[in-house]
């Protein structure tokens, strides 16, 4: 990358009258980049945006709900992993059965860091989500080495704080990644005559006994009422049956896609 002086030496003698390519021969850098600095002599904002969470906590131009849902949506299926030159790729996989979910996805990482370019990585099953800044570990400093069931999952205060102001942000995040609703569907004779039932249920499933106290301590913050049943694996199966609670989740909570 060139510094400033050098840009503005370039500049300077494109202002002076040279054309591009003449600037361009005289001091050896390309046409496209010197045209580039025309426009906007610093360097991209990928290098230069400033952090979203300076001082450990968000800054006031990340909007507070988008990222709250995007919290849920990391700690239920994604991961951050380091790359080069400080750079870091956050990485969220949506099944390709809920192309909606892809998109709200897409849309939330980019609203939480707008200038850097949000792209897709399809895998078999899955589409991934990905965006790359040295700032994601700010963001999200539950990153760290190994698999988030093994190593503790503590929020910051100020993800406390988010949590408390945007619970069902919180709580769709985490459904849409490691949630659904299904529906049981029973008959019964009564008086004769049979009628067919429909137990719609949501659940959640998860590893990491910190996000399952999360999502728990969440759901009882809003006054949804769960069950945990435990796999021989380890997970942690979390159901919501109830019927009242269920049509809180309907209603806050939406479709995965
Ligand atoms: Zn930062």
């Amino acid at each position: 990358m060139y510094d400033m002086a050098t840009r503005e030496r370039a500049l300077a003698l494109h202002t002076t009258g040279l054309s591009l390519s003449q600037v361009s021969r005289s001091t050896g850098i390309s046409r496209s980049a010197i045209r580039a600095w025309t426009t906007r002599i610093d360097p991209s904002p990928r290098m230069t945006a400033e952090c979203p969470a300076p001082s450990g906590r968000l800054g006031p131009t990340v909007p507070s709900g988008a990222y709250t849902y995007l919290l849920g949506l990391y700690l239920g299926d994604g991961c951050i992993s380091p790359e080069r030159r400080g750079v870091y790729a956050l990485r969220i996989a949506c099944g390709n059965v809920w192309p909606g979910l892809i998109d709200t996805c897409e849309r939330t990482v980019r609203s939480v860091m707008p200038h850097n370019a949000t792209h897709r990585v399809r895998a078999p099953g899955c589409t991934h989500v990905v965006s790359r800044s040295k700032h994601w570990p700010c963001l999200l400093p539950q990153h760290g080495p190994g698999k988030k069931h093994e190593r503790p999952i503590v929020l910051e205060p100020w993800q406390r704080e988010l949590v408390v102001r945007h619970p069902w942000e919180l709580l769709r995040g985490l459904i849409h990644s490691d949630g659904c609703r299904i529906t049981n569907r029973a008959t019964r004779t009564v008086g004769g005559e049979v009628r067919r039932h429909e137990y719609p249920r949501y659940f959640f499933t998860n590893t990491s006994p910190d996000i399952v106290r999360l999502f728990t301590d969440t759901l009882d913050a809003v006054g949804v009422e769960w069950r945990t049943a435990r796999r021989a694996s380890g997970a942690v199966d979390v159901s919501i049956a109830r019927r009242a609670s269920v049509a809180l989740l309907d209603a806050r909570v939406g479709p995965k896609g």
